[in-house]
């Protein structure tokens, strides 16, 4: 049963319709046509390995066990990880090889969970992974790190294998999604998402306890854009009203101009009045379960790279690991604050 659960999922690679772009290409064809995405049936990796910068619950001490994927179906033109987005970066690896380096890395690194950042195209692999892990009696939260851009039906097959969803809720302005990710249809795509993984695994389970490590539920996202907070002030609404005050939200500052032509104002950072602005909005919209990750200047960052959170995937460890002098800066963590 369990060998021919695997064998069908791989087949959705046939007519690939796993992300909402629905390109409908083989995948497995080696002709030459590619999807959205840019990936093929085999798995591409850019880093796997303990991750601290996410949010105290998927931390703990010990990281978080993330496994980077190469490639995207939503390619944001202002991507963070431009590397594995954008530009291709990552190694081909054979599936019994990728269980292997996860369970090295459970194994010498301790991590609370293992997550799967931007994940969804490869999902038939993903399940075939957890299948796995499963049966050989790991019993980590598994962690969907992905963009909020998901179709339900591919949510409702990641059902057995998630258990706890990090959406991103990017947009609630379709000319902005249409012009930064080429989906004008985000904002309802990823509120019918939300509400399909809120409906599986409820919010996260940790409460208002910086200590207790997640096991299941939802945490959302939201990057605030320089030059938009009007979209972010509408995100922050949309979610109290449809979910309303207890929704787990991640207010993020960290953005940073990568990529050689982004247009203005995407070029700089977001200053701290933007982020002052939609944090406001924030706590008078009453969140009572609320991570945010205050900017700092340069001056207060001791980090030698031009920000803290980039990750240089050309690098054995792309994230700079916390030390006991970094950790005290007021730039590195995403902090409860209610
Ligand atoms: S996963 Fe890739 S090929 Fe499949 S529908 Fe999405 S973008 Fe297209």
């Amino acid at each position: 049963m369990e060998q021919k659960e695997k064998m069908d999922f791989m087949r959705l690679y046939d007519d690939c319709r796993l992300c909402p772009r629905q390109c409908g290409v083989n995948r497995r064809a080696r002709d030459g046509k590619r999807g959205l995405c840019g990936e093929d049936d085999r798995v591409r990796v850019a880093f796997i390995g303990a991750h601290f910068g996410e949010e105290p619950p998927i931390t703990g001490v010990n990281g978080s066990g993330t496994i980077f994927f190469s490639g995207c179906s939503l390619r944001c033109t202002f991507c963070q990880n431009r590397q594995i987005s954008h530009e291709s970066f990552g190694d081909l690896i054979d599936p019994s090889s990728l269980k292997s380096q996860v369970k090295e890395m459970i194994r010498s690194e301790g991590v609370h969970n293992i997550n799967f950042v931007t994940p969804d195209h490869f999902f038939p692999h993903v399940f075939d992974l957890v299948s796995s892990l499963r049966e050989a009696r790991y019993d980590l939260p598994m962690v969907f790190n992905v963009s909020g851009y998901q179709s339900r039906t591919s949510l409702k097959m990641a059902e057995p294998y998630a258990d706890i969803y990090l959406p991103d809720f990017k947009y609630a302005d379709r000319t902005l999604a249409g012009s930064l990710s080429r989906a004008r249809d985000y904002p309802e795509v990823a509120l019918e998402a939300l509400f399909e993984m809120v409906r599986q695994k409820g919010f996260l389970d940790s409460g208002n306890s910086d200590t207790l490590i997640a096991t299941r539920g939802v945490l959302v996202r939201h990057l605030i854009l320089p030059g938009h907070p009007e979209n972010s002030i509408n995100v922050l609404t949309t979610l109290f009203v449809e979910f309303g005050p207890d929704i787990p939200l991640s207010l993020m500052s960290q953005y940073y101009p990568v990529g050689a032509s982004l247009p203005d104002p995407l070029n700089r950072p977001l200053k701290k009045e933007e982020f002052n602005f939609v944090y406001a909005h924030a706590r008078d919209l009453g969140f009572r379960n609320l991570f945010v990750q205050f900017p700092g200047s340069r001056s207060e960052c001791r980090f030698s790279s031009p920000s803290p959170f980039l990750p240089d995937f050309r690098k054995a460890q792309p994230f700079e690991k916390p030390t006991l002098r970094n950790m005290q800066s007021p730039v590195d963590r995403r902090k409860r604050v209610c």
